[in-house]
This record gives structure tokens, sequence and C-alpha cells, in this order.
């Protein structure tokens, strides 16, 4: 389990996103809407690949929709009634009001929607990281974690009653996985449920249904898990999986909901078997939640050493002198050919002491000295401290990129 106490405080992902130079905030931006400096952008297009891959292989279709809609779709998905307050103001725009979107769901509704569907192309898996927003009071923004622009790793499976529990079922192996290789741990599993209050929708048998549907994915998936009233959806019930931040807060990154709502309130249909239309279910799940919120916990958890896949530099090149310059250049193209993020770090930054610190959290170091580049070799040091012999420069890569490609969090195989 997480605890505070694993997160140090110094691990604050503001602060830790400052020095290393991830992102930041500009006032006349605003609050809340970070940019992302380059190596922040080389860890986030790392993550998203990573997601966008999974997704291919487990059968999702990526697709790509605008982040404004008009009012009126906001008022059949039924966030306009549910969801306004968390929503900004609409924009006059040729007699119409558009809103900046307050989720993807309704528009992926639409598309789903654009032709006639047949039973035969369900569960049909449509996943979009894409943007939305969110209008945070500026007293709560900081850093990636409460943010007015999100960007979230999301998808829709529409699919029949039968194949919702395979569907939540797989999206939760994909959590998983992901976690494994992000080297992150969920804090706990939560059964989000309904609260008193108006802020659900109106539909017990529905609630019951999709309540039933998520606790047998839970009890079959042998995970324990606490259910918390108050922390659905204001469309359906769903499971959150709960980080920690370094202060100790939980917040819910991943996601799986199940929805009967949406797909009435957009007529959604399918054609079956019997020729007849038949109402879809929406399965919403989120494998990393957005990537604000999944950066700002990966920072937080690695104390900015990221696994070597995510790694803004992945491998620092370090002559030991002027004379093995030209060799440390040749081993960085080679880098940039094999599609490793590599930088080169000269003496005339320092000793080899002070630049071996320097580069204290890239997860390899090339040292080439002046027998090494006389052999074509490479001497490795891990970020854990450990030295290999010197070896080939291309073989260095090649077992670099085997566990960078392979998405692993062990910095060497030892075998
Ligand atoms: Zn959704």
């Amino acid at each position: 389990m997480n605890t505070a106490a694993d997160h140090p405080q110094d691990h604050d992902h503001r602060r830790l996103g400052r020095e290393l130079g991830l992102f930041g905030t500009d006032p006349l931006i605003g609050a809340g809407l970070p940019y992302w400096l380059p190596d922040g952008a080389a860890v986030r297009h790392a993550l998203e690949e990573y997601v966008r891959d999974a997704e291919r292989r487990a059968g999702y279709r990526h697709v790509y929709s605008p982040v404004l809609g008009k009012r009126e779709l906001y008022e059949i998905s039924g966030h306009w009634s549910h969801y306004s307050d968390d929503m900004f103001p609409p924009m006059e725009l040729g007699g119409e009001q558009v809103v900046l979107r307050p989720s993807l769901c309704p528009h992926h509704a639409l598309m789903y929607r654009s032709r006639t569907r047949s039973y035969r192309e369900l569960p049909l898996r449509m996943a979009e990281t894409g943007g939305m927003y969110r209008a945070e009071l500026s007293g709560v923004l900081g850093g990636l974690t409460r943010v007015r622009a999100i960007h979230l790793n999301d998808a829709h499976v529409f699919c029949t009653l039968d194949q919702v529990a395979d569907e939540a079922r797989a999206a939760l192996g994909m959590i998983r996985r992901a976690y494994e290789a992000l080297g992150i741990r969920p804090a706990r599993f939560r059964l989000s449920l309904p609260g008193p209050g108006g802020k659900y929708v109106a539909d017990p048998e529905k609630w019951r249904r999709s309540t039933a549907l998520l606790t047998e994915v839970l009890d079959s998936s042998g995970l324990s898990y606490e259910a918390a009233e108050g922390e659905a959806a204001f469309y359906g019930p769903k499971i959150d999986v709960q980080v920690v931040d370094a202060a100790g807060r939980e917040s819910t990154l991943s996601t799986v909901q199940v929805d009967f709502h949406q797909p009435e309130r957009f007529d959604l249909r399918y054609i079956g078997a019997d020729g007849a239309g038949h109402r879809p279910v929406m399965v919403h799940r989120s494998i990393i939640g957005s990537v604000e919120r999944a950066v700002a916990h990966l920072v937080e958890e690695h104390g900015g050493a990221f696994p070597a896949w995510l790694a803004p530099v992945q491998l620092a090149v370090l002559p030991v002198s002027e004379t093995q310059l030209p060799g440390a250049e040749r081993l960085l193209r080679r880098c940039a050919d094999t599609g490793l993020r590599a930088e080169l770090a000269g003496p005339e930054l320092g000793s080899l002491g002070a630049r071996v610190r320097a580069a204290r959290l890239v997860p390899y170091q090339a040292v080439i000295g002046a027998q090494e580049d006389a052999e074509g070799l490479v001497a490795l040091r891990l970020r854990d401290g450990r030295r290999l012999d010197p070896m080939p420069g291309a073989d260095a890569l090649a077992r670099i990129d085997a566990l960078v490609g392979a998405h692993r969090t062990e910095l060497w195989d030892t075998e």
C-alpha cells in the first residue's frame, strides 16, 4: 500500500516539475493551464504512445473529436443539468451557444450514432486521448493535479448487456498492466456509488443493474475494494483506482464505468440478430486517467527517476576527455537512429564525477574513456549505481532498447 511516507514532501511534483524542466505556468496563460516543456512533453509522448499501443492491441479504434460542442449537446447528455457548476460558461457564436466540453462521452455517442450499427460490430471500442475542460476555482489549482484544461485518456465501449462484464474486466486488466509498466501501485480500488442529493440521474433500476455488474467484476477479479457512497458519476456507478500523492491526499487515476443513461439520452441503437433495434450499454474507461494527473503522480512516485521507457533522457553519453568527443557523437547518432533519447554531457561541463552526479536521474550513463574509445566500447553505469563491464556500443544500445521497448521497470537484464 502507498502511504504518505512513501512519497516524501520533497517529491512534490510542482517543485520537481520546475526543477526538472517538465512543465510550467504563466499568469498570462492563466491558472490551471500548464504548458509542457520538451522534457515533460517527452514523458507525456511516451505515456500516450504506451496507452495507444495497449488500446490498439486490445481492439480499440482511435478517433479525434473537437473540444467544443453546442450547449444543446450537453442538455441532451445530462451534463447541463447535473454538471454545469463544473463547466465553463457558454460562448455566444452566431446566435448559438458553444461550450468547452466537460467530457468526451457525448461526442463519442454521436460518432457511434453517425451510422446504423449491427450487433456484429459490438463491442465497438472507441478511444481518444482528448481535451476537456473544468471550471475549477482558482484557489484549488496547482501543478498538474488540479487543472482547467485536462487531457483525458478516455474510451467508450458500446456493447450488449452480456458483454459489459467482460469489457469491464478487460479494462481492469489493462489498468493493472499499465501500473506495472509505470512502476506505480494503486492505493485502493473503490466501487463508487451514488449518494443522497440531486446530483445523480434518477432511475433506480438502472443503478441497481449497473452496480450489480461492477460488483460482479470486482468480486471475480480477486481484488479487495471498498464501496463509497457519493462518488459515482452522475450517470452511473464506477470502479475507481485510487492513488495517493506526496502530501498523502487520495485521488482517482483510473476508472471503469457502466452507463445505461447516455445510450438512452442519445437514443443509441444497434440492429440485433433478430433484425430489431436494441439499446447498447456504454462502458466508459480510462487506463491512466488524465495525462496531467498521471504525470504528476509519476513524478512524485519516482522523484523524477522515471522508468527508462518514460525518462526524458534515457542515456547520458559521457566522454572522459575532448579526445573521445567524436566517438561520443557517433554513439549519440546511433541512439537517435535507434529511437533512444540521449544527451551528450561533455568535459566542458566539469569533471566526470560532477557529470555523473548531474545525470543521476538518467537511467543509463555511457562512459567513454581512451580505452573504450579505441575499442569501440562503452562502460555503462546504471542509475542504481551498478557499473557494467565495457561492451560494444551497439550491444549496449540493443539491450537498452529491448528493455525500453518492453516497458520494463528493471534497468538491466542480468541473465
Ligand atoms: Zn465517458
